[in-house]
């Protein structure tokens, strides 16, 4: 970064200041943000880390280059919600994680967002968990029982800094499973033995697969070193998921920290209440991307700040809709230049994006404003209006290969969901004689 290049500062919840990003390595800057679990479509909340953290990831491209910047968002694809989820439809654990995620893809990109630079699955870092484990057992931190390998929270003297609960409420937190092999209140699971039928792999303590928290210790470590410089996610993973990563890592490398700057966007509220299944206002991203385009979703997300909570409505979609109409028509043949200074300055000071779009409304320049808006992930070039999104060959090879195997089996609830699901995306089906399925896009 040169001299007079600005100078970016992030709200870090490890000390709760915004303060002076100053990379370990400027010409390797190192992000980690937690992915999706994918046994189903993510929904609009899950949208918004995406969202920002992308935002992120561009612009540290553009201030450090974009061949200096490292960024890993996982994918976990080992969890018992996808167990569960796998025996309920009928289909294997890898049918449902290789489907779910071919959806999750399509949905980010229809959102803007960059491809990161490594998504690790976590069934894929099996090894790195166990080491980390070791680690652990050898300095003290860990210790094996009745199958399960646990984390010895007393043993860590500062354990907590991050989310500063009181201890009582960390105890009564953790307490909610109880089980008799824990030692302290506090300790979490590492590892677990697996049963018959469920997903296992071989270990010194038997067959068993990883508590979720070591997933993120082992892929960031894999990824990005034992310390690096931004870890992101979600306010509910504060505590414990975060904090037990801190304490996993910090205790099995030895380092007084984990990442330097941890940042945590709000949560996501539909028209004013929570999102949840019962209240029936629970929206997935897909959905939405049948009503409106990916840029109308990105921009409505971009114009609250993103530790403020967020109240998503029909009608801040409507003008976030107007606004991408106005500057689409000024787009025609425009070329980018350069982006505002004040679209940087609001960027850099802890991704004030609400104050970079007042920004845009006022620039006179279309072609400032272009480049300004694409910094941001915002491409008004597109001239998809049509509220439809594009429908990518891969994913409907990937739920046609699905369906087949469904067939096969004879589960044909599956693979009448499977059917209605490119139905809904605009993909009519034909089943020939010969066994395959040929389909074709009907508007
Ligand atoms: P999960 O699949 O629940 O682990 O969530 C994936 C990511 O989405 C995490 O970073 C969560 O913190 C985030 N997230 C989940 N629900 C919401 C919400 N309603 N608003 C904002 N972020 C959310
Ligand atoms: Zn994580």
């Amino acid at each position: 970064m040169s001299s007079d290049a600005p100078v970016l500062k992030l709200y870090n919840t490890l000390t709760r200041a915004k303060e002076e990003f100053r990379p370990l390595d400027p010409a390797n800057v190192r992000m980690y943000v937690c992915g999706p679990t994918v046994y189903d479509h993510a929904h609009i909340g899950n949208a918004r880390p995406l969202i920002v953290f992308d935002v992120l990831f561009r612009l540290l491209r553009h201030l450090y280059g974009a061949d200096h910047v490292t960024y890993v968002r996982n994918i976990t694809d080992v969890d018992d919600k996808i167990n569960a989820r796998a025996a309920e439809r009928g289909i294997s654990i890898r049918e449902l994680t290789e489907q779910t995620n071919a959806i999750f893809q399509q949905d980010v990109r229809a959102l803007g967002c960059l491809e990161p630079s490594v998504q690790p699955r976590a069934t894929e870092h099996i090894a790195e968990m166990i080491a980390i484990i070791e680690k652990l057992i050898a300095a003290g931190h860990a210790y094996a029982a009745d199958g399960h390998v646990l984390f010895d929270v007393p043993s860590m003297a500062d354990y907590g800094r991050l989310s500063r609960r009181p201890l009582d409420e960390m105890i009564a937190g953790a307490r909610v499973d109880v089980a008799p092999y824990k030692r302290g209140d506090m300790d979490f699971v590492l590892w677990k033995p697996s049963k018959e039928g469920e997903p296992g792999w071989d270990s010194p303590w038997g067959r068993g697969r990883p508590g979720w928290h070591l997933e993120c210790s082992a892929m960031s470590w894999k990824h990005l070193g034992e310390v690096f410089d931004i870890h992101g996610g979600g306010v509910d993973l504060v505590f414990p998921h975060h904090e037990n990563e801190i304490a996993q890592t910090r205790c099995a490398f030895g380092h007084e920290v984990m990442a330097n700057y941890w940042m945590h966007n709000g949560f996501l509220q539909v028209e004013g209440k929570k999102m949840s299944k019962s209240l029936g206002n629970f929206v997935t991203i897909h959905e939405l991307l049948k009503d409106w385009p990916g840029d109308v979703l990105r921009l409505n997300m971009l114009r609250t700040h993103y530790r403020q909570p967020i109240n998503w409505t029909r009608e801040g979609l409507e003008q976030s809709d107007s606004f991408l109409d106005k500057w689409r028509s000024e787009a025609d043949g425009v070329a980018p230049t350069t982006v505002s200074s004040d679209v940087i300055a609001a960027l850099t000071d802890d991704l004030n994006t609400p104050l970079a779009i007042s920004h845009l409304h006022r620039i006179s320049d279309p072609g400032v404003r272009k480049a300004s808006l694409l910094l941001m992930g915002i491409n008004v070039e597109s001239k998809d209006t049509t509220r439809r999104r594009t429908i990518e060959a891969a994913v409907v090879e990937q739920l046609i290969a699905t369906r087949l195997a469904a067939r096969a089996a004879k589960n044909w609830a599956e693979s009448d969901r499977i059917r209605d699901e490119l139905a809904a995306m605009g993909v009519a089906l034909k089943d020939n004689k010969d066994g395959t399925t040929t389909w074709e896009v009907r508007r």
